[in-house]
């Protein structure tokens, strides 16, 4: 499928249409469907142009190959069961990557291919900034005794999770008619159409929050996918802008949204209805530091809120270090080790729960595979405020069980522009300002700064 979407698109065909096209696009404004269409169109093609289909061929059938040595060799905590596979596919990203000469850094190219626009060098200044500012508030909250999750680590029935989570995304706005929800053992979201977009999520019976945070994390990208405009049905301007700008909105409404205060405020009398046995006796508070509670972990998906983006930075480092060659894949066990013990003060006790863990480096590319998710935690904070600005009874709505003003406002200044926009483009237009590191850092420090009277 990717392989004939791939022939069609570098034939030929398209790119005369589009260079007959030219000169009428230029009579439409940049942010006009048509001129977006075609300023879209142009670059997939480019993109897709610049790589032979030949090439494409032996990189879809090597990822086959690694994805099912890595699940083994995860399983058998294993590396060297896919290290060779791993040292091909950094070859093959290197080659991926010199299709498209003329970068400053070598994953510059892989790096556009899911943030497109950003580039190595802008990435590592904002992450070392959002580095240096956040090692001091995980260290000072690691210091203090650690929350107490107990209650969270009860046995919660699968088919109640799943109803009640399912209840809770309805309550803010999940269509039933345009969607649905399944369960999977890897959460994620997939579309079909415009009217047409399904989540999955997983249940964990002795971890209340794994399904109903991934159900809501699920929700937000789905809900981008579902407030493109019809008429982008079957175009290239329909779907997400970028890996970064689809994560703002799923982590927008986990995150800032569905571990707030005043969203339990709501919520929790229902979750206690639901489980009365397990939560009669535990106080909101008790509950809201549990969904919030900052620890020094192993697994990037579990992370929380605070050290979750030291996560991403490791690999993001990992990879230009794997990309330039002053890392060899033989060696990067012991770096990613080396990492987790200096950035995060812990040591993997496994390379199942160290440089095994996620499957991106072996189903995919070495380059961009990481970046979006620290990009769209950033961006999720930015947009956020600045919806508030111009609504602030945002939170007592939301105290209400009411989603339909940040909803809106999502869709009407981010979702109904599809693909439009670069991920750029859109925040500048967004927010009225480039991406900050200062929005996130001024939630988490108003947010952990309580809970952890910092
Ligand atoms: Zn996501």
């Amino acid at each position: 499928m990717q392989d004939l979407s791939h022939t069609k698109l570098t034939d030929g065909a398209i790119a005369q249409l589009l260079d007959d096209l030219s000169d009428y696009a230029a009579n439409f404004p940049y942010e006009s469907d048509t001129a977006s269409l075609l300023r879209v169109t142009r670059r997939i093609v480019d993109q897709a142009s610049q790589v032979p289909s030949s090439f494409m061929a032996v990189f879809s059938h090597h990822r086959a190959q690694s994805y099912h040595n890595w699940a083994k060799a995860r399983a058998e905590n294993n590396f060297t069961l896919v290290q060779a596979d791993l040292e091909k596919t950094l070859e093959l990203s290197r080659e991926w990557a010199n299709f498209f000469p003329g970068y400053d850094h070598i994953a510059d190219p892989l790096i556009d291919a899911a943030d497109y626009g950003m580039k190595a060098a802008t990435i590592q200044a904002i992450f070392s900034e959002l580095r240096s500012q956040l090692v001091p508030v995980v260290q000072a909250i690691t210091a203090q005794p650690p929350s107490d999750d107990a209650c969270l680590k009860q046995v919660y029935p699968e088919a109640e999770q799943l109803a009640f989570s399912l209840d809770v995304i309805r309550q803010m706005g999940f269509d039933l008619r345009r969607s649905r929800q399944d369960k999977t053992l890897h959460p994620f979201m997939t579309n079909f159409s415009i009217d047409d977009v399904r989540i999955t999520t997983r249940v964990k019976e002795q971890d209340l929050s794994e399904c109903l945070f991934s159900t809501i994390h699920e929700m937000g990208h789905a809900f981008y996918e579902l407030g493109n405009p019809p008429a982008f049905e079957n175009t290239p301007l329909a779907g997400g802008i970028s890996s970064g700008v689809h994560e703002s909105q799923s982590r927008l409404w986990e995150n800032m949204v569905g571990r707030s205060r005043v969203f339990w405020h709501h919520f929790y009398p229902k979750l206690q209805a639901t489980f009365p046995s397990q939560l009669a006796d535990v106080p909101l508070e008790t509950f809201y530091r549990a969904i919030n509670k900052v620890a020094r972990s192993l697994i990037r998906t579990d992370a929380d809120e605070v050290t979750y983006n030291l996560h991403v930075m490791i690999r993001f480092d990992l990879e230009l270090a794997l990309l330039t060659g002053e890392l060899a894949v033989k060696d990067l066990p012991a770096a990613w080790n080396a990492r987790y013990e200096s950035d995060l003060g812990i040591v993997p006790d496994s390379d199942s729960n160290g440089v095994l863990q996620d499957v991106h480096w072996y189903g995919g590319r070495i380059g961009g595979a990481f970046q979006g998710y620290t990009l769209g935690n950033l961006m999720s904070a930015q947009f956020f405020d600045a919806a508030l600005i111009e609504h602030p009874e945002i939170p007592t709505q939301i105290e209400q069980g009411e989603f339909s003003t940040l909803a809106t406002w999502l869709k009407t200044n981010i979702y109904q522009h599809g693909r439009k926009f670069t991920a750029a483009e859109m925040v500048q237009r967004v927010t009225g300002k480039p991406l900050s590191t200062e929005p996130l850092m001024r939630y988490i420090h108003q947010k952990f700064g309580g809970l952890y009277s910092l």
